[in-house]
């Protein structure tokens, strides 16, 4: 069975303390309302991962990850942060080519495929992002450039690596503008994704892969979305940042 995942992405928001404040006030909520066996977690920056992680000890139900990493191992890339450094502070996952990304930093699916292949190699598992623009949308051209970002990004991986993934479909139009995909909509490129990872290497790794919605994804809309057979969790913005929301969306797995 695939897990299923609720992940939060604070992006560039909370400072340290605000940051902390909200992860304490999350985990409390969880440990009094969460029942189910799906898991949580926060995507925050940089600069909260190592006390969240402390914060988080004992407490199995909340994993960490980083929004970034870079592609090499180490050196002179002032300001960059690497995969080894985001793991030795305890946090397990890492968002990979989340369209923010893509757009304002010009990360393609070449460069996304090395930050993948040196995520894994220092044992995070990549929250990968794909997802169409509008346009790529309103031109027909969706599937191709799901299909296109898998082949480039992370169709070299063999079985066991890609088995360490998750992948989130995102589609641009959706992301932090209100506006969501409908049920049917992401549950048709959910499909689709299952098929392009079945051909690719087998039914089984399909079916083990958790496949994330996001854009827009509210208390209000994930049960519907959430219900979708290809759809096993989602990637949170806008509603991670208020724990109330972000808890009843967790809840949406509460068995
Ligand atoms: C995101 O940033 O990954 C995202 C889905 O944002 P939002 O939920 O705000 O649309």
């Amino acid at each position: 069975m695939r897990k299923k995942i609720v992940a939060g992405n604070w992006k560039m928001n909370m400072d340290y303390n605000e940051g902390l404040s909200l992860f304490s006030e999350l985990i409390n909520m969880v440990k009094d309302e969460v029942t189910g066996k799906q898991q949580a977690v926060v995507c925050s920056p940089f600069i909260h991962l190592h006390s969240l992680v402390q914060l988080s000890k004992g407490y199995t139900k909340f994993s960490l990850g980083a929004q970034n990493a870079h592609q090499a191992e180490s050196g002179a890339y002032t300001g960059e942060i690497s995969a080894k450094m985001i793991r030795s502070v305890g946090a397990e996952y890492v968002i990979l080519g989340h369209s923010e990304r893509r757009q304002y930093f010009g990360e393609s699916n070449d460069l996304l495929a090395k930050k993948t292949d040196t995520a894994l190699k220092h044992d995070l598992n990549p929250i990968f992002c794909i997802g169409e623009t509008l346009q790529e949308r309103e031109s027909n051209k969706h599937f191709d450039v799901i299909k296109n970002q898998l082949a480039e990004g992370v169709f070299h991986l063999d079985e066991t690596s890609f088995g360490k993934l998750v992948i989130a479909y995102e589609p641009v139009w959706a992301i932090g503008t209100g506006v969501t995909a409908s049920s049917a909509q992401a549950q048709e490129i959910h499909a689709f994704i299952r098929k392009e990872i079945a051909s690719k290497y087998n039914q089984q790794v399909a079916d083990d892969t958790t496949i994330l919605y996001g854009g827009s994804c509210t208390p209000k809309n994930a049960p519907e979305l959430f219900a979708q057979p290809d759809i096993d969790g989602g990637l949170i913005g806008g509603a991670s940042l208020k724990s109330r929301d972000f808890v009843d969306i967790i809840k949406v797995y509460n068995s």
